[in-house]
């Protein structure tokens, strides 16, 4: 015997649990019940943000919020038009969830807890009568005539509409590709550079602004760079993964990185500068005060690998010395050697190819009464909280559309 719902959703993470309440509070005559592989729900929202949830950006104009989107930044124009980052703030706000907008723009619960997030979800589910069942890993799809069956390890279900909220989740790739639906091959996104250097070894915790690039790529990012024991993060870093997370999976994680430690200034503006300096400060260490908004213990470092010694004065510097550093100013190569997580939020690149969704439904387009919802489409964005818009924005999509 197979439990029969009019619509099941798979996934009980943020896009499924989302779509569950939006549909189910649109259409409450609807029967809909999500299906989760695991124990627990909702696991990645506990530990997103650091615990925090970063549940949206503070970016109100949706042709500048897919900016952020390395991929779906065209499809998401449309949807976005509908329920937008404002969107999520209110939906919250109605569901007894309060936001805060962080400096940067991040936005989380005021609690400063993912647990908030997580009890608004499950209050709603219990408060709409939407069966969460736990336990159930989905094994097979079936398409039959006008109706889905689907088996767990243990139980059989059917539904008239399928939602598939299964995040990143090859098992469930390998089965819609047996759909005919064609899948984007996976690779990690949100990464932090591996580098040994001496230039940075001793300088963990120390933070730039500074612009990037990839060497033999278009690749580039500005942002704050911050350095770490194994070598580089921070948004400018985080950017560049995002952006070059398949180039960068092809070059194997080996690539040359050119970091401009003065952000916009470009070497000769930095030699002028440094020829001023020289002038004002000639009795002066050279080693001694960063004349530049980073930290001393940068300065240093950089003047030392432009083989200044630590004594000496500005005046003894030499045309070339005055060159050297303004090259490691403006250009230092870094050699990339791997990646590592990011433990704050990461995200796979790749998924259903975007071409076979239509955007104003989040339905196949190869199978009537088949939708997706969050990262296992195709979708994925730079770190700060546009990850979970997509799975919001998508959820509401669907559920506006499904009856
Ligand atoms: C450490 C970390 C921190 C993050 N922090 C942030 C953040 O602060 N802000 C942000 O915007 N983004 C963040 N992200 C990204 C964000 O978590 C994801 O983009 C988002 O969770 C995607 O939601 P989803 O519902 O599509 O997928 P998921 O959250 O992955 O949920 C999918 C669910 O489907 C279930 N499932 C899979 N296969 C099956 C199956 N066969 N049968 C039944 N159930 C199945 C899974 O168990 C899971 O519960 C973070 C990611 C990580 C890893």
């Amino acid at each position: 015997m197979s439990q029969h719902f009019d619509i099941i959703i798979v996934g009980g993470g943020a896009a499924g649990f989302f779509t569950a309440i939006a549909i189910a509070e649109k259409n409450p005559k609807l029967r809909v019940a999500i299906l989760e592989r695991g124990k627990e729900v909702l696991t990645k929202v506990r530990i997103s943000g650091g615990g925090r949830c970063n549940v949206t950006h503070a970016c109100f104009e949706p042709n500048e919020l897919v900016k952020f989107y390395p991929r779906g930044e065209k499809e998401l124009r449309g949807p976005f038009h509908q329920f937008s980052a404002g969107d999520t703030i209110e939906w919250f706000e109605k569901h007894g969830v309060a936001l805060k907008i962080e400096e940067d723009g991040r936005m989380f619960p005021v609690s400063n807890s993912s647990q908030t997030i997580i009890d608004c979800f499950t209050d709603a589910v219990k408060k709409l009568h939407i069966p969460v069942l736990t336990g159930q890993s989905v094994q097979s799809i079936f398409k039959a005539e006008n109706y889905w069956k689907i088996e767990t390890q243990n139980e059989k279900y059917s539904c008239d509409k399928l939602v598939l909220a299964t995040g990143s989740n090859p098992k469930i790739w390998e089965m819609i590709a047996g759909f005919g639906h064609t899948i984007v091959s996976p690779v990690p996104s949100l990464f932090t550079f591996n580098i040994k250097d001496l230039r940075i070894k001793e300088l963990p915790g120390v933070s730039a602004l500074v612009s990037i690039k990839v060497k033999d790529t278009k690749l580039t990012a500005t942002g704050p760079l911050l350095v770490t024991h194994w070598g580089m993060s921070g948004p400018a870093i985080l950017k560049l993964s995002a952006w070059g997370a398949r180039q960068l999976f092809d070059k194997n994680y080996q690539f040359t990185i050119f970091v401009n430690w003065l952000n916009d200034i470009d070497a000769s503006e930095a030699e002028t500068i440094l020829k001023e300096l020289k002038q004002e400060h000639s009795k002066k260490t050279v080693s001694k005060k960063s004349p530049f908004a980073f930290p001393n213990r940068l300065w240093e470092s950089l003047v030392l690998a432009s083989g200044i010694e630590t004594e000496t004065k500005w005046a003894d510097l030499s045309k070339i010395q005055l060159q050297q550093l303004s090259n490691q100013l403006t250009s230092g190569q870094f050699q990339v050697n791997g990646k590592s997580t990011f433990k704050e939020e990461f995200v796979t690149a790749g998924g259903i190819d975007l071409k076979e969704i239509n955007f104003k439904t989040m339905e196949s387009k190869l199978h009537p009464n088949l939708y997706f919802a969050g990262e296992i489409v195709n979708i994925d964005a730079i770190t700060g909280g546009f990850n979970f818009q997509n799975a919001w924005t998508s959820g509401f999509i669907l559920a506006n559309n499904i009856n």
